[in-house]
């Protein structure tokens, strides 16, 4: 069976830990669309389309990886684009406890077409959120541990620091 999958978020901006999970999810998976999502109502650092050009770049030497913009309804885009694996990062007791009762729903709505996987964070990823490194890039730390290269550079740019 040809595996179609899909890891979504809104990676505002993408770290080191979602890299992780896109890398070792392009080797388990034939197809790997990074779905980058589109919430209107949510204020993000990063509009979708700069938040999807950092991951292009950060994942552009991996051929079997494509980044999307993910809109509406999670199991909507899923059916829609025909999709059989929905990749989860997990990173500790809380995002379990989350995924667990959102799989509930999840296992409904998909009508049994795709299938969540959960890849657990490495030790040294599993303290790292977006929000994390917003705050610390954005007050002058070092963003070098939370973020890929790229992503530092373009979120030190916005924010006018170099
Ligand atoms: P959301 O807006 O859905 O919370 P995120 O961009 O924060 O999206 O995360 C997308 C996915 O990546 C989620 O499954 C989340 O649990 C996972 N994730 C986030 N940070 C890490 C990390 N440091 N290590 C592993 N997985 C992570």
């Amino acid at each position: 069976m040809h595996t179609k999958a899909l890891y979504a978020g809104s990676f505002d901006p993408m770290t080191l830990g979602h890299l992780d999970i896109i890398e070792r999810a392009a080797k388990i998976f034939d197809e790997l669309v990074i779905g980058v999502t589109v919430n209107l109502e949510k204020k993000t650092m990063f509009s979708y389309e700069e938040r999807m050009d950092m991951i292009r770049e950060v994942t552009k030497d991996m051929p079997n990886v494509t980044v999307d913009k993910c809109e509406g309804l999670l199991a909507d885009f899923v059916l829609d684009n025909g999709f059989n694996v929905v990749v989860r990062g997990l990173r500790n007791t809380t995002d379990f406890n989350e995924e667990l009762s959102m799989d509930q729903l999840h296992k409904h709505l998909y009508r049994g077409k795709a299938e969540t996987v959960y890849i657990t964070a490495k030790n040294e990823y599993a303290f790292i959120s977006s929000t994390m490194a917003r705050q610390v890039i954005s007050l002058g730390g070092d963003g070098s541990m939370l973020v890929p290269d790229h992503v530092l550079h373009t979120m030190r740019a916005k924010l006018g620091l170099e």
